[in-house]
């Protein structure tokens, strides 16, 4: 299998690709310039985590959006405006925090071209020109994105099954040294973003991701304007 990829620091990176076929369970590696941010978000001191709820909720507002338009300008679908909206999803016993919407859903080679890279993110180049030290100044000022639930989780795992599609992907990553994506079980179109939050250390704490009211300021505080219904489940030990 010829494996290609269009970036032209890539070659060297990206060493263990899916010989064995479509199928394949090899780790791919991230893009050069992916990682870089990746690696500068994981490592900073980092006052503004909470950041991440804001950019995960604006993807699925986004993506939302599309499958909204779809469906209104065709008139062969019937439109239920009720089927439109986000969830948050807490299992405090699991530790995962997982933000679920009903919209477009990523086809297996959306997982690999939208997640794998950090295609429309300006932070990066914008921190270079400007010589900015102080990486929470860039990340909250602007939009870097899905890659920011890593300040706040262990490992991100992504279940999307795309409109039109019958079959479900899933992502899944731990940080820097790559992700994996093979096939998944999902009945409705949309995605599910699994956060695996960390543990508290001495010096950070993440429990408050896990929290109801602390989540619901959060959502307050940032997305406010979202124009579809945030809902939320919580599991209680
Ligand atoms: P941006 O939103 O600026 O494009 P992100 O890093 O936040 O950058 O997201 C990258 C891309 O991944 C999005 O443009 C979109 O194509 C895809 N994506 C992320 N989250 C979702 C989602 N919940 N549903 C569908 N596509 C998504
Ligand atoms: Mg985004």
């Amino acid at each position: 299998m010829l494996l290609s990829c269009n970036h032209v620091l890539c070659g060297s990176l990206r060493p263990l690709m899916d010989w064995k076929g479509e199928q394949s369970m090899a780790k791919k590696q991230f893009q050069a310039e992916s990682k870089r941010l990746l690696e500068m978000m994981i490592n900073s001191i980092y006052t503004q985590r909470e950041i991440f709820l804001r950019e995960l909720i604006s993807n699925a507002s986004d993506a939302i959006d599309k499958l909204y338009y779809k469906v209104l300008a065709d008139e062969q679908q019937e439109f239920h405006k009720e089927n439109y909206f986000i969830k948050i999803t807490v299992d405090k016993d699991n530790r995962t925090l997982t933000i679920s919407d009903t919209g477009i859903g990523m086809t297996k080679e959306d997982l690999e071209n939208h997640l794998g890279v950090i295609a429309k993110s300006g932070s990066l180049a914008f921190k270079q020109e400007n010589e900015m030290k102080e990486d929470h100044t860039i990340i909250g000022q602007f939009g870097v994105g899905f890659y920011s639930s890593f300040m706040v989780a262990d490992s991100v795992t992504v279940i999307s099954k795309a409109y039109g599609s019958d079959e479900a992907f899933k992502w899944e990553s731990e940080g820097a040294d790559g992700y994996t994506i093979e096939p998944a079980a999902k009945d409705t179109v949309g995605t599910d973003i699994i956060l695996k939050i960390k543990d508290n250390t001495e010096e950070d704490q993440y429990d408050e991701y896990l929290e109801q009211y602390r989540l619901k300021a959060i959502i307050k505080k940032y997305s406010d304007f979202i124009r579809y219904p945030i809902k939320m489940d919580v599991t209680v030990e």
